[in-house]
């Protein structure tokens, strides 16, 4: 997955503007094939060097498109492929407007870059459908349902020697009194602000996960204990810093606490994760707002 760092709220749109991109490829085709089948005037607009940038579906990818779409692998191949689509295209209507022949491998190069647009853009979809499907309504985390089968393929990586993985429990702090102050419908706002915070300030490869009730496990990938730690310190600052608004009262501050621990290759991930829990414990009992790294004091 290279979605983490989209709130589930901000996918419906960017699934309509998928789709419509997907309509607009198709009039684009129709039209094409309509001029080369009954020998029509190409468009203008279809036979110049930046026909990729003006046809509705370039238009929409490098004016329009969602910013965290565009780092997405698959985003940018999509770029690759629809501008060589393109190409051929000209290619095609240049023949035969001048009244050449179109060879089967004219022919083909075309229709098989088509086909692996049409491929990228159903498998962005596909990829942000299964995201929002996954991902918890109240704070966007992923569902825990989805974290074992996660981790256990993050760990195959790990025993390969492909890449280390960190583990942070985070655990919000006397999280009970911002429901018994500010009512439960207020803390469901504090939990889903301080979620989507963590999501937005994730990078992209990490996943959050919602564990139970206000403690969620955070999957940092590629990352050592070191790097996992400053990461997970930044967020927890940032957390203490955030003025959560619900309603007109005064702004709701908390604060949270996390237990990192390193996902290992030799012991079950769900002990893995206990690490992490137990980490997250001794931060709670220094005092919480606190970041703990597991280690073999803790059992
Ligand atoms: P600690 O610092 O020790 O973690 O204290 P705490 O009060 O956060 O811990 P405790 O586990 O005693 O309470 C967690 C509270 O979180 C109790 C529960 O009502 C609340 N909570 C869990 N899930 C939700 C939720 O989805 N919405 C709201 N509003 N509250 C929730
Ligand atoms: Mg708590
Ligand atoms: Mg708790």
């Amino acid at each position: 997955m290279h979605f983490s760092a989209i709130n589930p709220e901000e996918l419906p749109p960017i699934l309509s503007q998928l789709d419509q991109a997907i309509n607009n490829h198709q009039q684009w085709y129709d039209a094409i094939v309509r001029t080369l089948i009954c020998q029509l005037p190409a468009n203008e607009h279809d036979l110049r060097k930046k026909a990729h940038r003006e046809c509705l579906l370039g238009q929409w990818y490098y004016n329009s498109s969602p910013v965290k779409l565009r780092s997405h692998p698959g985003f940018v191949a999509l770029g690759e492929e629809h501008k060589q689509m393109h190409e051929h295209a000209a290619h095609l209507l240049n023949l035969s407007r001048t009244g050449m022949a179109i060879t089967t491998s004219d022919y083909d190069n075309f229709a098989n870059s088509l086909q692996r647009v049409r491929l990228q853009i159903l498998s962005l979809s596909r990829e942000l459908e299964d995201l929002l499907r996954n991902a918890d309504p109240l704070t966007g985390a992923a569902n825990r349902i989805h974290m074992l089968p996660k981790l256990r393929a993050q760990q195959e990586l790990v025993k390969r020697g492909a890449h280390r993985c960190c583990i942070a429990m985070m655990d919000l702090d006397h999280f009970k009194s911002v429901n018994d102050i500010h009512g439960h419908l207020a803390g469901d706002r504090v939990l889903a602000a301080v979620v989507h915070h963590v999501i937005d300030h994730l990078r992209t490869y990490d996943r959050i996960f919602r564990f139970g009730g206000e403690e969620f496990v955070i999957c940092m990938l590629q990352t050592g204990l070191e790097e996992g730690q400053d990461l997970v310190e930044r967020l927890r600052r940032e957390i203490a810093g955030l003025a959560i608004h619900v309603g007109a009262a005064e702004p709701i501050h908390v604060t949270a606490s996390f237990g990192l621990s390193e996902l290992e290759s030799s012991i079950p991930v769900e002990q893995s994760i206990d690490r992490a829990d137990r980490a997250m414990y001794a931060a709670k009992s220094l005092g919480r707002n606190r970041v703990c790294v597991w280690d073999p004091s803790m059992k």
